[in-house]
C-alpha cells in the first residue's frame, strides 16, 4: 500500500529520485527503487518499466505492483499491446479503462487484471525509443495532463539509468536475443553490395546529469544559453544584411529572420522553462521538449508544419550546443570500425559526411526517398543505401554484423552462416563484374556498329568530379548547382559561388561541363530560403519558376558563371522550362549580365551555350520553336516521366507504378530526339534512368548518342555497349513503340540475351 495520499508534483519525485540513485546499487536494484518511488509519488498501485532487447521486444524489467516472478518473463513486441503502441508511435497513451482499448494484451502472470486505468510514456533518448515506462490504478480513473507531463519528466531519468546501465535479462528468458538474423526490407536508394558494422546514427552526446541540484541555476543557464543562440542568429542577421547581394535578392534575410523569430516562439521557451521547473536540468529540459517535437512530427502531415518542426528540432540542437559551449564532439571523432554500416533514423547530408568516408560502405535509412538530400551525398560516395526501413534502429544493435543489398534494397542483420556464405560468393561475383567494368575504362565509347555514344557523369559534389578520371566519362553532363546550395548554412554570396564553379572547371580539366542552373523547391530544401506552403511541391514552386520570380538569384547565379568560365566555354542550361516564354526569359537574364560584365570590361567566357532542360510535357508541343533559340537540349527524365505519368517521384507508394520503358516513354523521347537531330540541335537524357543499362540500351535505340548518368554506372553502361548494333537495335526498338504494353523491359531483355548484349 502507499503511504502517501496525494501525488508530489514532479520537482519532488525528482528530488526522491535523484537521493535514490545516489544511493548506489546495480542498475536493476537502482530501477527497482525507481520504481517503488514513482508508484509512490503518483499515488498508483503499479510502476513498471519496460526495457527494449535486442530484437525489437519490450522485457519487463522491474516493477512495482503487478507480480515480481513476471519480470523478465513478460515480453511484448513493437506494436504489440498497449506497451508496444506506445513504443510504436514514441508517444504516451493514457487511459481510464485499459482493458477496453482494442490494443490491450492481456498477460496473466503479471496478475494485472485488477488494474483498471493505465498511463504509459515512452523512455526516449537521443530519439530512441528504449522503453516504456508505466503506471496503473485499480480505480478507472483519467490521469491529468500534468500527470502525463510528470511521468514524461520522470522517464528522462529512466532513459539515462537504462542507457548506462547493464540491465542482463537471464539466458533462459533472453528469447531469441541478438543472434537472431534480420532481414530488413526497404527500398532500393542507392544499387551494390557491402557488408560491414552496424554503427547507429546519434545527434548530441549523451546528458550526463538529468535532475537539477538547483533549478534556478537551471533557468539562468538556459536562460544564457538562449540569449547566446539568440545573439549568434542576430549576428548571423546583421552579416546578410551587410551583403549587399542577399539583401537585394531578399529571401535568405528574410529566413533569417524567420528563423530567428521560432527561436523567440514563446510556446518552445515556455516548454522549456517548464520542464526545469519541474525538476530537470536545462539540457534534460531541452532532450524533453525535443522529444515531444519529434514524437508531434511522426503525425504531422503538413509540410508546413512539419518544416517548423523539423526548425525546433534544429534549434534545440543548437541550444544544447550554447549549453555545452560546444563542447560535445562530433561524430566524426568517435573510433568506428574498419567497414561501417551507418543506420539512422533520418540524417543530413553534412552530418554523413563527418564521418571518415574511407570506413563508410553503406547507409540504412529509416526515412529517406532517392531525391533526399542524404542520399545524393551517398551516391556520390559510391556507397549502397537502403532507404524507407521502418523501425530500423529498433532492429540493429550497434556491433552487429550487416550485409546490404543495395540493388534489392534490403539489409541482412546478424546473418546466419548460410547466408554469409551466398552473400560472400555475390559480393565476390559483384566485385568481380565491377573489375570488368573498371577494366572498359579506356576503351572507347562506341558500339559495335561504330557509333559514337558520349557518356557523362552527373555531379553536384567535389567528390563526384574525382570520378570523372577513374570512370573515363567524357565530361560532366548535369552538374546540379543546388547540392553546393544545399549544405551549406547560408546562402553562397558571389566570390563563394565564384569559387565553386572555378573549382568544378579546374577539377574537369578540359572536358567540358554543363551547369543546370538552381533547380531548388520541390523535395530540394534549402535550410535558409522559406519557400512555403505547396500543397504539391514537385508542381509547385520550384527551379525556373522561382529563378523567373525572384531574378536576383539567378542573376547572382549567372554572375559567378560567367567570372568563373572567363576564357573558357560555358555551358548553361535551364530546368524545369514549361513553355517557350519561359525559355526566352530566362536566357534575357542572362544576356543582361552578360552585357553588364562587358560595360565593366569584366572577362568573358569565350564562347557561351544556352540549353534547356525537357521535363514538363507541354514544352513538347514547343519543340520547334524552342529548337530554333537553344544550343542543345537535355531531358531530365526522373521528373519528365513523373509528369508524363501523374505519378510523384518521391512518393514511393506510386513511384514504382509505371515503368520509364513504357511505350508511352520511350515515344515521346523518340520524338524528341527526332526533332531536335531534323533541327541539328544535340539532344542527351541525364536522369536515372540513362545509368541503368537496360534502359541506357533502350534509350540509344531511340536515338541518343549522349547519356548523362551518376559517374558508378559509366562502366557498366560502356560494357553494355560493346556487343551493341545499333542499327538492327533501333529497328527494333522503332517496331515496339506502338506496342499496347505496360512495359516493353522483358521485350528489350529478350533481346538483349539474344544478341548477347552484357546487361
Ligand atoms: C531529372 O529530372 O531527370 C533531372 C536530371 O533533374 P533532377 O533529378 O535534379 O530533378
Ligand atoms: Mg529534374
Amino acid at each position: 500500500m502507499t503511504d502517501v495520499t496525494h501525488w508530489v508534483g514532479s520537482r519532488q519525485l525528482l528530488r526522491r529520485l535523484r537521493d535514490a540513485m545516489a544511493r548506489g546499487g546495480t542498475t536493476q536494484e537502482r530501477l527497482d527503487r525507481i520504481a517503488e518511488i514513482i508508484a509512490r509519488g503518483m499515488v498508483a498501485e503499479v510502476c513498471s518499466v519496460y526495457v527494449m532487447q535486442p530484437g525489437e521486444r519490450l522485457v519487463l524489467c522491474s516493477t512495482e505492483g503487478l507480480r515480481k516472478d513476471a519480470v523478465y518473463r513478460t515480453q511484448l513486441g513493437v506494436n504489440e499491446g498497449l506497451v508496444g503502441t506506445i513504443a510504436a508511435h514514441a508517444s504516451p497513451l493514457a487511459l481510464a479503462d485499459a482493458q477496453s482499448h482494442p490494443q490491450f494484451a492481456y498477460r496473466p502472470e503479471t496478475g494485472e487484471e485488477i488494474y483498471h486505468s493505465f498511463l504509459g510514456v515512452p523512455v526516449v533518448r537521443s530519439g530512441r525509443v528504449l522503453g516504456v515506462l508505466t503506471i496503473q490504478n485499480m480505480t478507472q480513473r483519467n490521469y491529468t495532463e500534468e500527470e502525463v507531463e510528470t511521468l514524461e519528466t520522470v522517464a528522462m531519468v529512466v532513459a539515462e539509468l537504462v542507457a548506462g546501465g547493464d540491465l542482463s535479462v537471464p539466458d533462459e528468458l533472453a528469447g531469441p536475443g541478438n543472434s537472431t538474423p534480420v532481414r530488413l526490407e526497404g527500398t532500393r536508394i542507392n544499387g551494390g553490395l557491402a557488408r560491414g558494422v552496424a554503427v547507429l546514427h546519434e545527434r548530441g552526446a549523451p546528458i550526463s546529469q538529468t535532475i537539477a541540484e538547483d533549478p534556478d541555476s537551471e533557468l539562468e543557464r538556459i536562460a544564457e544559453a538562449m540569449s547566446g543562440m539568440q545573439l549568434a542568429l542576430d549576428s548571423m542577421v546583421d552579416r546578410m544584411s551587410g551583403d549587399a547581394q542577399a539583401t537585394r535578392s531578399g529571401e535568405p534575410l528574410d529566413i533569417l529572420r524567420a528563423f530567428r523569430m521560432i527561436a523567440d516562439d514563446h510556446g518552445w521557451i515556455r516548454r522549456i522553462r517548464e520542464a526545469i521547473q519541474s525538476g530537470l536540468t536545462a539540457e534534460a529540459a531541452v532532450a524533453k521538449v525535443q522529444n515531444d517535437t519529434r514524437a508531434r512530427m511522426s503525425q504531422v502531415r503538413d509540410p508546413y508544419l512539419r518544416e517548423r518542426l523539423l526548425d525546433l528540432d534544429d534549434l534545440a540542437y543548437r541550444l544544447l550546443q550554447h549549453l555545452t559551449h560546444g563542447a560535445q564532439g562530433g561524430n566524426g571523432v568517435l573510433p568506428l570500425p574498419e567497414d561501417v554500416v551507418l543506420v539512422a533514423r533520418s540524417m543530413g547530408p553534412v552530418e554523413l559526411l563527418d564521418y571518415d568516408r574511407t570506413r563508410l560502405r553503406a547507409l540504412i535509412l529509416d526515412e529517406g526517398t532517392a531525391a533526399s538530400h542524404v542520399a545524393i551525398v551517398a551516391k556520390a560516395l559510391d556507397i549502397p543505401v537502403v532507404g524507407n526501413v521502418r523501425g530500423v534502429i529498433g532492429k540493429v544493435e550497434p556491433g552487429d554484423a550487416v550485409f546490404v543489398d543495395g540493388d534489392n534494397g534490403v539489409a541482412y542483420v546478424r546473418p546466419s552462416e548460410d547466408l554469409q556464405k551466398s552473400f560472400t560468393d555475390s559480393l565476390q561475383s559483384w566485385e568481380k563484374k565491377r573489375a570488368e567494368y573498371a577494366a572498359t575504362r579506356d576503351l572507347p565509347a562506341v558500339t559495335r556498329d561504330g557509333q559514337p555514344v558520349s557518356l557523362m557523369i552527373n555531379a553536384g559534389l567535389d567528390i563526384d568530379l574525382d570520378h570523372l578520371e577513374e570512370s573515363g566519362a567524357d565530361g560532366v553532363g548535369l552538374y546540379r548547382t543546388e547540392i553546393p546550395f544545399m549544405i551549406h548554412a547560408q546562402f553562397p554570396r558571389l566570390t563563394k559561388q565564384t569559387e565553386l564553379y572555378r573549382d568544378i572547371y579546374d577539377k574537369a580539366e578540359d572536358r567540358p561541363v554543363v551547369f543546370r542552373t538552381l533547380d531548388i523547391g520541390g523535395d530540394k530544401l534549402l535550410p535558409y530560403l522559406r519557400i512555403g506552403e505547396d500543397q504539391n511541391p514537385a508542381m509547385g514552386w520550384r527551379a525556373l519558376r522561382i529563378a523567373l520570380d525572384r531574378p536576383a538569384i539567378l542573376r547572382l547565379q549567372i554572375r559567378a558563371l560567367l567570372r568563373a568560365s572567363a576564357g573558357r566555354e560555358l555551358r548553361v542550361m535551364f530546368p524545369l522550362v514549361a513553355e517557350v516564354a519561359e525559355f526566352d526569359d530566362a536566357k534575357a537574364l542572362l544576356e543582361h549580365e552578360v552585357e553588364r560584365a562587358k560595360s565593366r570590361d569584366n572577362p568573358l567566357p569565350d564562347q557561351i551555350r544556352v540549353g534547356a532542360m525537357m521535363e514538363v510535357p507541354s514544352l513538347y508541343f514547343q519543340l520547334p520553336q524552342l529548337l530554333e533559340r537553344v544550343d542543345f537540349l537535355s531531358v531530365g527524365s526522373n521528373d519528365l516521366v513523373q509528369f508524363l505519368f501523374a505519378c510523384d517521384r518521391g512518393n514511393p507508394r506510386v513511384s514504382d507504378r509505371y515503368d520509364v520503358l513504357a511505350p508511352a516513354v520511350l515515344k515521346f523521347l523518340h520524338g524528341v530526339v527526332g526533332q531536335c537531330r531534323g533541327a541539328g540541335v544535340p539532344v542527351s537524357l541525364c536522369g536515372e534512368m540513362a545509368g541503368q543499362p537496360l534502359e541506357a540500351m533502350a534509350l540509344i535505340g531511340v536515338g541518343f548518342r549522349i547519356l548523362s548518368m551518376p559517374s558508378g554506372a559509366i562502366g557498366a553502361v560502356r560494357h553494355m555497349m560493346q556487343n551493341l548494333d545499333v542499327t538492327e537495335l533501333e529497328g527494333y526498338v522503332g517496331s515496339l513503340l506502338g506496342a499496347p504494353d505496360h512495359s516493353l523491359r522483358e521485350a528489350l531483355r529478350t533481346y538483349a540475351e539474344n544478341h548477347g548484349i552484357l546487361l
